[in-house]
């Protein structure tokens, strides 16, 4: 498959962003092929990593998921109006944690979210909400045991040494745990996770199906991928493989409007504080996208650092800081005419990924996906089970 076009922008949009949900499906299958024969979920919290979670979960269900992740029992409860909505099933289980002053049981059960459970507080409230609620078809638990991340879940000791009644009655289903370093193989703690993670199961837990992997975990060397995998950023385009080529295909694409040309003479600088100065006679193109829409000023056009946008394939380094709705790009090296105002420059696409505007604006590529924002125009392509 040839990566998404990107669109050119609708004549009253200023910025478009493009989700390829044939490409997110087929993300998800060849990460399924990869972990089995595991099964293979979803991480669909922060709205899909900011893609839209209302399109996104109903794509992945029709590619074969069944298990979806989510931080919030809120999140929890839109991924499953969207699988309602296209009348698909699935499981939902909720990450951060039983809460029931935020969202009490009888919500778990109306909206058939399952919960992770992760401290002994927990799940003694998960289980004598299940005894009080009584009855069939009650939320099920998954059992998140802490094998060296120290920001949820059991104590390894103390999950070892859980009665299995106590997890029977609590429903528990799944026992996982989550990498700290899956996306760099040569980290010794991988192997330390992996035997803690076999440690916490050798006595009631090893009842129960596990998970351990997220997107890099997968392509681990020990492929630790138990009974059941829990890709995020992969299946939107990410590289689980940093500093190897991305596997993955490209969901997201965006373009944004250019407003102005301008021609400045050498010496003249450009945007908030002057900090940018023409080294020549140059031209530069005002962009319509700035923090606001999600690019973080980190990428600003400083000291001959700073992220790119593409016109007609050729990079075009930011000029100057980021401003909150508008960038400028030194566009002196097109041909003239090359670009004009109105045309539309890449931001994310086929020559843009989204590794690498992260690592131009000093971050990741997960902050960059979860912060592009509503404010652009959306593009749904295809329904999941294309490409
Ligand atoms: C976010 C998350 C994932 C997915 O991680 P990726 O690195 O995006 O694949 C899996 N498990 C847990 C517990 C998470 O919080």
């Amino acid at each position: 498959m040839s990566p998404p076009a990107a669109p050119a922008a609708e004549p009253d949009a200023q910025a478009v962003l493009t989700v390829d949900l044939d490409a997110l499906g087929a993300n998800w299958r060849l990460l399924a092929a990869r972990a089995a024969p595991a099964e293979c979920g979803a991480a669909v919290k922060a709205d899909a990593y900011g893609l839209g979670i209302d399109a996104a979960v109903p794509a992945l269900a029709r590619a074969g998921c069944r298990t979806f992740f989510v931080a919030h029992a809120s999140e929890g409860m839109r991924a499953r109006a969207a699988l309602d909505a296209a009348a698909l099933p699935g499981r939902i289980f909720v990450l951060n944690g039983f809460h029931p002053e935020s969202a009490p049981f009888a919500a778990y059960r109306r909206h058939g979210l399952d919960a992770v459970i992760g401290s002994p507080e927990e799940l003694a409230a998960w289980r004598d909400a299940r005894a009080a609620a009584g009855g069939d078809g009650l939320p099920v638990a998954a059992l998140h045991v802490d094998t060296g991340m120290n920001r949820l879940g059991f104590p390894l000791e103390d999950a070892r040494f859980l009665p299995l009644g106590d997890l029977q009655a609590a429903g528990v289903t799944l026992v996982m745990s989550h990498l700290v370093s899956a996306e760099d193989p040569a980290e010794p703690v991988n192997a330390r996770q992996i035997a803690a993670f076999d440690h916490a199961r050798e006595r009631a837990l090893k009842a129960f199906p596990a998970s351990l992997a997220n997107s890099s975990g997968i392509f681990l060397p020990q492929r630790p991928v138990h009974d059941l995998v829990r890709p995020g950023y992969a299946l939107y385009g990410g590289n689980p493989t940093p500093g190897r080529p991305n596997p993955m295909l490209p969901v997201v694409g965006l373009v944004a409007r250019v407003l102005q040309l301008r021609q400045v003479p050498a010496g003249a600088s450009a945007g908030y504080n002057g900090r940018w100065t023409a080294p020549r006679p140059s031209r530069l193109a005002t962009i319509a996208l700035g923090y606001a829409d999600g690019v973080p000023i980190g990428g600003s056009g400083l000291e001959g650092r700073g992220a790119q946008v593409f016109a007609g394939g050729i990079p075009c380094p930011l000029a100057g800081r980021i401003s909150m709705d508008l960038s400028i790009a030194d566009v002196t090296h097109l041909a003239e005419g090359a670009l004009k105002a109105g045309d539309t420059v890449e931001w994310l696409g086929p020559n843009a990924d989204v590794d690498a505007l992260a690592a131009r604006c000093g971050t990741i590529g997960y902050e960059i996906l979860v912060n592009l924002g509503r404010r652009h125009r959306r593009h749904y392509i295809g329904d999941g089970t294309g490409a």
